[in-house]
């Protein structure tokens, strides 16, 4: 059947009660009465310790490969620390604090975890209804969300539960004794080869719980509408997200005013905690039918083995068959359009670009003929991998300080600029670029003071260590020289990012760079961790969270024979959603990644150059010296300047062995503006008042968001803020649709700004650094109005 054929072929391990008692006491030093539990190919124990506390004990099936039950342990540890409030089970270690204990039983070896025990009437016995549906479906959300970072089970791990490989299905077909059920399981199958099967590489993958069914699910008793308890990890897979929305709606098949009606408002209540891309929604019915045709075929070939466990193993089958019935009165178009409009994907949202948060998308907006020619001019000559800003675009000819003026003539106030970070043409930066254009525009490969003279300055900004300085011309640029220059120094070569990073556009970090979406490779030997979300999170311990996926990569990395070069991250977690708290939060990060003998790069593109308020680098906030700081953007106020800081160890071996050479990078112009921009900084005290308006405007955001339920969370570093906008304020649930609206809302009010983050609901404030509270106010009435003309 496949590589784990073994396990399905083999039966639980046979121990008795009594053994059973004697290894919780010998190896948990826990004492107290042992009751058997059913399992398909585990043998498992509920035990009563005789201080009233309840527990599991599992012994694996002696057949399960070791590294398969280590990663599952390592999964429920991994979410133990970054969402301590699901009900999933918890680890008890041993008394040696090992959170595995290897034994060798009669009938081979076994793997034995002591797991806490979770009280709930299980889902198959109590009543449905709908709220509970939808609660059930949340935590499925919020459980995927968790497991994101979790580390990534070994290539080849094969099973069959997982329903890309339901094509292997099709040797056991011929089993099912009924030739009429035969065909249409045999139909369902040809559908998967020919529509799901070529789509399955494209769809974003991850580590799914993957069996989300009645008996796995537990109900609070004094409220049977929420989940109390997670149960049995052990069919957890690497593999398309959305196959664990599918897997789960294979249960939620019930009769209603449509045959979708209970699956799309799962569906949909999924989709509001953990947002689904259009591409994973067209294929979740054929998804699902899939599923119910696994639960048919394996688990009939399997009663047929083992008829002694007949009735535990065919427990899901009839229902599975009455699903396939229902779901055979509709076609794959219906059904893609109905849970389509189930998860508001329709309209604006259907429209959206995916690959760019707030993109202009043609005919979504009336435009002027003008604007309708420019933009097919730019479309005719620029191609199509260019994208504007906004629902209808704007077009900028004139900047001033905080202020930019349309063809019209109207003046904008642009609060998503940090790229002219001292102000749009600011006269001292234009009048230093114009002065040394005049007289000397060439490179780094001649002797010239000015270059020398702003590298002076700027270290000056740096920690004694950071004593180098390289030039290029864009972030991207920096980050790539960062990642060689890691290589290099490590001997490593693996890098691990953040979710939702951007790090630059050259193929060598747009491999750094999830945010990039599902199309765009990442690195070969590229891991993602979950960024340190506080308002996501909860109540857990950010800090402690994001160093645990830190070491869930790195160990990741290690597994699969590829050694550690670098963790990088943009120290304030802009396209993550803007992350700025608490300060410290990467302590622990960077401890775990140099201890791999890995790097730490911070990516100072957007925090960098005093916007923070507090410090001139991101990186200050949180009390760690990074090994290489790259910068960009705010360096040269519009002008293309780019560096690279680091530790002259760092870059030692790399000089001897290679040279640098960037033709613009560094180039007299480039060096006479940049220092001019740092002269700007200093002589206006910029730093310092992006630390008093930002804690101004933040106030006022504060105040806001206490007249507009969709503010969720207001967050700031001096003038980088963030505003989380949702559904509703208890369930935190994201809000895609109204944040696009806000931001065009905004764009129609004469305010410039864009949205950020995962969900793309958080509103992404970061004006130039000249920013004054009288602007803060102007924002902040406009946003007031913007949102008291939203429909509530
Ligand atoms: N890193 C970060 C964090 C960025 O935000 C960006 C640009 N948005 C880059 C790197 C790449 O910079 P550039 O566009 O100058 O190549």
């Amino acid at each position: 059947m496949s590589e784990t054929a073994t396990v399905l072929n083999s039966s639980a391990p046979a121990i008795s009660d009594d053994r059973a008692r004697d290894i919780v006491a010998r190896f948990f030093g826990i004492s107290g009465s042992v009751l058997r539990l059913t399992s398909e190919r585990d043998r498992n124990f509920r035990i009563k310790a005789d201080d009233g506390r309840e527990y599991v004990l599992k012994f694996a099936n002696s057949a399960e490969p070791v590294a398969v039950t280590r990663l599952q342990t390592d999964a429920l540890l991994h979410m133990e620390k970054v969402a301590p409030d699901l009900p999933v089970p918890r680890i008890i270690p041993t008394r040696d604090g090992a959170s595995e204990l290897h034994l060798d039983l009669a009938d081979g070896s076994s793997v034995v975890r002591l797991l806490t025990f979770l009280e709930g009437e299980p889902l198959h016995k109590v009543p449905r209804i709908s709220a509970q549906r939808r609660n059930i479906a949340r935590c499925l959300g919020r459980l995927d969300w968790a497991l994101r970072g979790a580390p990534h089970p070994l290539p080849g791990h094969e099973l069959q539960w997982d329903i890309k490989n339901a094509l292997k299905l099709r040797a056991h077909a011929g089993a099912i004794p009924d030739a009429a059920r035969r065909r249409r399981v045999e139909g369902i199958l040809d559908d998967f080869e020919a529509f799901v099967a070529p789509r399955l590489s494209s769809l974003r993958s991850q580590v799914i719980h993957n069996d989300f069914n009645p008996h796995n699910i537990l109900m609070a008793p004094n409220d049977l509408t929420q989940v109390s308890g997670i149960l049995d990890f052990g069919d957890m897979v690497e593999t398309p997200l959305v196959i664990e929305l599918a897997v789960a709606c294979s249960y939620q098949v019930s009769a209603g005013s449509h045959p979708l009606a209970t699956i799309a408002e799962f569906a949909s209540a999924y989709h509001a905690v953990n947002p689904l891309e259009p591409a994973e929604l067209e294929v979740l019915f054929d998804l699902i039918r899939a599923r119910l045709v696994t639960t048919v075929v394996v688990t009939g070939w399997r009663a047929a083995r083992y008829p002694e466990n007949r009735d535990y193993i065919l427990r899901n089958n009839p229902p599975a068959w009455a699903a396939l019935d229902q779901l055979d009165s509709i076609g794959r178009e219906e059904a893609r359009d109905y849970l389509v409009k189930a998860c508001a994907m329709k309209g604006s949202a259907m429209k959206r670009d995916m690959t760019m948060v707030n993109a202009f998308v043609p005919g979504n907006a009336a435009l002027s003929e003008h604007e309708a020619s420019l933009i097919e001019r730019r479309q005719r000559l620029l191609g199509p991998a260019y994208r504007l800003f906004y629902a209808r675009p704007v077009e900028i000819v004139r900047g001033e300080g905080v202020w930019l003026y349309d063809a019209s003539g109207n003046a904008l106030l642009d609060v998503y600029n940090n790229v002219a970070s001292v102000g749009h043409c600011h006269p001292h930066v234009v009048k230093a670029l114009s002065r040394q254009a005049a007289i000397l525009s060439t490179n780094t490969r001649y002797l010239h003071e000015t270059v020398l003279d702003y590298a002076e300055k700027l270290l000056g900004y740096f920690p004694a260590e950071l004593r180098h300085v390289m030039f290029t011309c864009t972030g991207s640029e920096s980050n790539d020289l960062a990642m060689r220059l890691a290589r290099a120094k490590t001997g490593g070569t693996g890098f691990i990012v953040t979710e939702c990073a951007y790090h630059g556009t050259t193929s060598a970090v747009a491999g750094l760079s999830p945010s990039l979406g599902v199309n765009v490779d990442l690195g070969e030997h590229v891991r993602v961790v979950p960024a340190p979300n506080r308002y996501r999170l909860g109540t857990a311990d950010v800090a402690e969270a994001f160093r645990a996926s830190v070491q869930s990569a790195i160990d990741d990395l290690r597994r699969h024979g590829i050694k550690p070069a670098a963790l990088i991250v943009d120290s304030i977690f802009s396209s993550d959603g803007v992350l700025p708290e608490p300060a410290g939060l990467l302590h622990g990060a960077v401890g775990a990644i140099r201890a791999a003998g890995g790097l730490f790069i911070a990516d100072e593109v957007q925090p960098g150059f005093g916007r923070t308020g507090s410090h001139m680098w991101g990186f200050q906030r949180h009390g760690v010296t990074p090994d290489m700081v790259s910068l960009g953007k705010p360096m040269g106020n519009g002008y293309p300047v780019a560096g690279l800081v680091m530790r002259p160890d760092v870059v030692e071996d790399f000089g001897r062995k290679a040279r640098y050479f960037n033709t613009f990078g560094g180039n007299t112009v480039a060096s006479a503006v940049a220092l001019a921009v740092l002269e700007v900084i200093e002589t206006e005290g910029l730093q310092e008042n992006a630390l008093k308006v930002g804690d101004y405007f933040r106030q006022n955001l504060d105040q806001l968001a206490q007249r507009h339920a969709a503010l969720g969370d207001v967050r700031s570093a001096g003038l980088f803020l963030g505003v989380e906008i949702v559904k509703d304020r208890a369930t935190r649930i994201a809000d895609p649709e109204r944040t696009a609206e806000i931001v065009n809302g905004l764009r129609e009010n004469n305010v410039l700004i864009s949205a950020t983050g995962p969900a793309a609901n958080v509103l992404k404030i970061r004006p130039p650094l000249t920013f004054s509270k009288e602007n803060a106010d102007f924002f902040v009435e406009r946003l007031d109005r913007v949102l008291a003309a939203l429909p509530s």
